[in-house]
């Protein structure tokens, strides 16, 4: 039969050496690499008493952002969902009403404003596609669940803490990113 790669290797069926045999060499030179090891320097993170270093590329947890008011940013333009690979990011526009100024930055914002979390890969292309700096990937984590309902997050699981009413929550959400000056439409 014609093989399908030229990947294939002969293997060879010559009889074992005496040493090969009684096997002490391969167990004794498995033992010296074992404890060379000793003597390197230890790789294990003792989480959670330390946390390792993230990379300043790193993209985790999506957060919906607000301004320096605590409104939200969203204006529902549907940029990001469009921008998603993974066809992750749902939402619902709605109206500002008079008297919600201090609420939503536009006239228009997210009603309900979902993502699957099973589906995103973190590619960031939603943050990069937001005009009004409304959404970032944190550096935090989607947490395990065991339902896979839990991985869906809405708005209120995704809006960063007021920074008027919970500024201590808000600064620790926003973490070493620099702020962004938003664009007014
Ligand atoms: S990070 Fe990528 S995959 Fe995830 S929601 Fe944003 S655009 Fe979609
Ligand atoms: S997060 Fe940004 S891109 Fe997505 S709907 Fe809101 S304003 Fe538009």
């Amino acid at each position: 039969m014609q093989p399908l790669t030229n990947r294939a290797k002969s293997v060879s069926r010559k009889p074992l050496s005496f040493l090969e045999s009684i096997y002490l060499p391969a167990i004794f030179k498995g033992m010296l690499i074992t404890f060379k090891h000793m003597f390197t320097k230890n790789p294990t993170v003792y989480y959670p008493e330390k946390k390792r270093e993230f990379s300043p590329v790193f993209r985790g947890l999506q957060i919906l952002n607000r301004d320096e008011e605590g409104r939200e940013n969203c204006t529902a333009c549907g940029l990001c969902a469009v921008a998603c690979p993974a066809e992750a990011i749902t939402m619902e526009a709605a109206e500002r009403k008079i008297g919600e100024e201090h609420l939503y930055r536009e006239e228009k914002y997210a009603a309900t404003y979902e993502i699957n979390m099973l589906r995103c890969i973190f590619c960031g292309l939603c943050e990069e596609a937001c005009p009004k700096d409304a959404i970032y990937l944190s550096e935090t984590f989607t947490p395990a669940e065991y339902n896979r309902k839990q991985f869906i997050y809405n708005k209120q699981e995704l809006l960063i803490p007021n920074p008027i009413t919970n500024k201590e929550a808000y600064e620790k959400a926003l973490g070493n990113r620099p702020k962004k000056t938003t664009v007014n439409s």
